[in-house]
């Protein structure tokens, strides 16, 4: 393969693929323009792969078209059956995978991607003239040096990082922080350590040093990633995916493709504006995110757990409480996707407007297990979107609600975010469902706990009333009892 100047066909090509990217990401920030948006970003992979593809076919010469050689032919045919190969495997695991799952699916592919970065830099690396990137000296250009230290450096980071948010979001490993004692010097010594030899290689291109830049890289993003628990894994997806594109980018460098600088770049910012809007909606500070690790405390309250009394309910109370409400603002979280109980909800919603109760849904911003999880169910149950409301719009109107109806969200209700400095979602800014005349929460059993793993102090106020069963269960009884 070899590096001419990119023809203007393909550079028109990629352009109209970056635009076609754009308004991947435009239609994508609302449920209404979503699918047009996939549809968007679809095209656009398309026509940047394509590109690609003819860009490193062979290079007409004069007028005629020279007959591709057998070699051509062969990257051809690797290049379809790899296609091919990773296709299928996305599908099947597009179509076998659990909404619920979805989280742990998102951080194992940014880990492909990083891995993916490592490995074309590393090629790079030992075959430089296949990428073009050698100087008259032939010696590997000094940019290029630069650009390959940091693209398997992000890489690796992203590799690393993604597989243990893997494990901590699939419940391989503890949610539960791991704090290293001198964890920030420790974190920030190894990534002096990865800049500075990053610089050196520009002077020594000796293998030790790109293959330490790398096992520094990996170690690095296994630090990062191992202290943050509790309820702060959101902000680690999304940065996780802004490492990938960025990885991308630095990788498109590389390959002088620029495409893929486009697409990196995109994927790389709009991953660390969503990281700094989940960061704001969890009031965490932006530094100490990249930084690795919240300093969360670690205590888990609720040891009185057993001891407190509270009040159960049936599907009949509730049903007849709902109906007798003015208002209620129904708040779904984790445990509602869990039990793909979203239609049940939305025929209850019906059931309620019927009846001239009005209904309004609240979604916190890290409800479920990824960005948009409740909004994306909701939209798949039909529920109007004029009726879904985020946290600032609706979160003072809980003090003149009749009914919070929560089904399946416990963290994001929870009142110790808001008074209890000890626990591990201190500061997050969380429903003010305590303030609603009644309260219902659904959940399975009073052993559960949330994501945090801690206590709700909910359960035990004298306005509620827990509705212990499935989530789709209870609601579908629910719903006969009105309907009755
Ligand atoms: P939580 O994880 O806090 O609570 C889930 C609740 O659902 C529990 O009370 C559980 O109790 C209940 N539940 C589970 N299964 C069922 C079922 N089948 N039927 C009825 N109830 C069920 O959920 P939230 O949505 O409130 O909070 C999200 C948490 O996840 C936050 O801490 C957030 O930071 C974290 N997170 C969010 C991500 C995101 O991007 N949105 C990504 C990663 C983590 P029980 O077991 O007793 O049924």
């Amino acid at each position: 393969m070899e590096h001419v100047a990119t023809p203007s066909w393909a550079a028109l090509a990629y352009l109209i693929a970056g635009v076609l990217f754009i308004l991947a990401l435009r239609g994508l920030s609302h449920p209404t323009t979503s699918r047009a948006g996939n549809r968007f970003g679809m095209a656009g992979m398309l026509i940047a792969v394509v590109t690609t593809v003819l860009l490193d076919a062979p290079v007409p010469s004069g007028q005629f078209l020279p007959r591709p050689s057998a070699d051509d032919l062969v990257t051809l045919l690797q290049i379809c059956a790899a296609v091919a190969i990773g296709g299928a495997i996305g599908l099947v695991t597009a179509r076998r995978i659990k909404m619920t799952d979805m989280p742990q699916l998102v951080a194992a592919f940014h880990s492909l991607v990083g891995l993916a970065a490592v490995l074309v830099g590393w090629a790079a690396y030992l075959n430089p003239e296949g990428f073009a990137i050698v100087g008259a000296d032939g010696l590997i250009n000094p940019v290029s040096r630069i650009e390959l230290g940091l693209g398997i450096a992000i890489g690796a980071i992203t590799f690393s990082g993604s597989v243990i948010a893997f494990l901590k979001l699939a419940g391989s490993m503890s949610g539960s922080p791991i704090m290293l004692p001198g964890r920030h010097v420790i974190n920030l010594g190894t990534l002096a350590a990865i800049i500075g030899l990053t610089a050196y290689f520009t002077q020594d291109q000796g293998l030790w040093v790109i293959a330490t830049i790398t096992g520094l890289a990996f170690i690095i993003g296994f630090l990062l990633i191992i202290p943050i628990g509790g309820a702060d894994m959101p902000v680690v997806v999304s940065m996780l995916n802004s490492y990938s594109g960025w990885a991308a980018a630095a990788m498109g460098f590389t390959l002088g493709n620029t495409a893929m600088i486009i697409t990196g770049a995109l994927v790389g910012s709009s991953g660390a504006i969503l990281s700094y809007i989940m960061c704001k909606a969890m009031n965490r500070s932006f530094i100490s995110v990249i930084a690795g690790g919240f300093g969360a405390v670690a205590s888990v309250g609720g040891e009185a757990r057993e001891q407190r009394p509270w009040k159960r309910g049936s599907a009949e109370d509730a049903a007849f409480m709902l109906k007798q409400a003015e208002n209620v603002i129904i708040i779904p979280g984790y445990g509602m996707a869990v039990a793909q109980a979203q239609h049940a909800l939305r025929e209850m919603g019906d059931l309620l407007k019927h009846e001239g109760v009005s209904v309004k849904y609240a979604i916190h911003p890290v409800a479920g297990r990824m960005p948009g999880h409740m909004n994306v169910l909701l939209a798949e149950a039909n529920v109007p979107y004029d009726e879904v409301f985020e946290l600032e719009d609706i979160n003072s109107e809980f003090a003149q609600c009749d009914v919070a109806f929560i089904i399946g969200a416990n963290d994001v209700v929870n009142p110790a975010a808001k008074t209890d400095k000890t626990s591990p979602i201190y500061g997050m800014p969380v429903f003010d469902v305590d303030k609603a005349k009644q309260v219902f929460f659904i959940k399975r059993s009073m052993g559960g706990v949330g994501y945090a793993g801690v206590d709700n102090d909910v359960f035990y106020m004298d306005q509620t009333m827990m509705l212990l069963a499935d989530a789709k269960k209870m609601v579908e009884e629910i719903n006969k009892a009105l309907d009755a």
